[in-house]
């Protein structure tokens, strides 16, 4: 389906299950569809994505399908946010199967502009770009130089073309989520960002495009990134007080996989990202994940006073001494208990 085949979306018209009713290629069809929407009184959503989706992006398009008359999705793998030209390139593209997937959770319209349409001047430097410093510059946006510029670049774009909307973006990037919040409100766009419950497959690991290029055995051993974070969690609930515990404790946990390689394990403020200087329950908390499996970079986060859902016990019991950073401080001793029994989880219904 091309822009010219845009239909007139009448008035409480139902939404389209099963295909979205365009498809844009132009970015300036697609604004100006928007525009209609608006103007015939109704309200938009849009979930921002670089494809290759699944159950996670879906949950985004459903959210915002429930919260909003006209859903739009956009699907442009972003070569500003790649450092490893490798890493663009084999980055999982499916645009057929992408469109039928964003319609069936309730897409509208879609929008798939080529590179060219998006940034006329790439492969050469784009020549307007958006930074947001300090939360960007830590954690990925340390691990992965200039990532963080490429991703504000490319959603302020993505923002002044689709025009005021509820924006949907998904708490797996938290980070980004927190880059992207601090961009729209400083450059005023009339854009609430809403972040979304990250979707995790059966063993706990957060769903990922990414995912696809695991083999086997590393599709296995990336669950320990999720077993990390709740066993920190838990050892918050059980009343750890120091962060550099919690940190030693989930990277004790990651050390039982050969098979990944830790980037890091950290506890931060949920607001600013900055490293924690204590677990005060007043506090906001993330901890924060990144390992390398295989080829693949994995990223994970939870809020350890919301608990462990989604991710289920340890397989088997594991005692863990957790070296303390300041050897003066008494090492401390953190039994993961094995399944089953949520019942049994301590950071239950916190
Ligand atoms: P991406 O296509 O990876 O750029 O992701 C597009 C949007 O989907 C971002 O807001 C992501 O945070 C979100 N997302 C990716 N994976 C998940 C997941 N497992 N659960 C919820 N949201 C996700």
């Amino acid at each position: 389906m091309t822009a010219s085949t845009v239909p007139e979306v009448p008035p409480g018209a139902p939404e389209p299950v099963g295909r979205p009713a365009a498809v844009f290629a132009l970015l300036s069809e697609y604004a100006s569809a928007l525009d209609k929407v608006r103007a015939s009184g109704r309200t938009v959503g849009f979930v921002p994505t670089m494809g290759a989706l699944h159950a996670g992006h879906q949950a985004l398009v459903r959210r915002a399908a429930s919260e909003c008359d006209v859903v739009a999705v956009s699907i442009f793998v972003n070569p500003l946010q790649f450092g490893d030209p490798d890493d663009l390139e084999r980055y999982p593209r499916l645009p057929d199967e992408d469109v039928q997937a964003a319609g069936e959770a309730g897409a509208t319209f879609v929008l798939m502009p080529e590179v060219s349409e998006m940034f006329p001047s790439f492969p050469a430097p784009v020549p307007t770009a958006v930074t947001v410093s300090g939360l960007a510059d830590r954690w990925e946006g340390a691990a992965r130089p200039g990532h963080f510029s490429g991703v504000a670049t490319v959603v302020a774009k993505l923002f002044a073309v689709t025009g005021r909307c509820r924006a949907y973006f998904g708490e797996k990037d938290y980070q980004q989520l927190a880059v992207v919040r601090r961009m729209a409100a400083d450059l005023s766009f009339p854009v609430e960002v809403v972040g979304c419950t990250t979707v995790r497959d059966e063993d706990g690991l957060a769903l990922s495009s990414r995912n696809v290029r695991l083999g086997a055995e590393e599709r296995r051993a990336a669950a320990v990134l999720p077993q990390a974070l709740a066993a920190g969690a838990r050892a918050i609930a059980e009343g750890e007080y120091r962060p550099s515990m919690v940190e030693a404790l989930m990277s004790q946990v990651v050390g039982e996989e050969p098979a990944v390689e830790l980037d890091y394990a950290v506890v931060v403020d949920g607001n600013d990202l900055a490293p924690a200087i204590s677990l005060r329950p007043d506090r906001p908390l993330r901890l924060l994940i990144a390992a390398h499996v295989g080829g693949v970079r994995l990223i994970d986060n939870i809020d350890p006073a919301a608990g462990t859902r989604g991710i289920p016990p340890p397989r088997r019991s594991v005692t863990y001494s957790a070296t303390p950073i300041n050897p003066t401080q008494p090492v401390m001793v953190h039994r993961s208990r094995p399944g089953p029994a949520p019942a049994d989880d301590p950071t239950k219904g916190k």
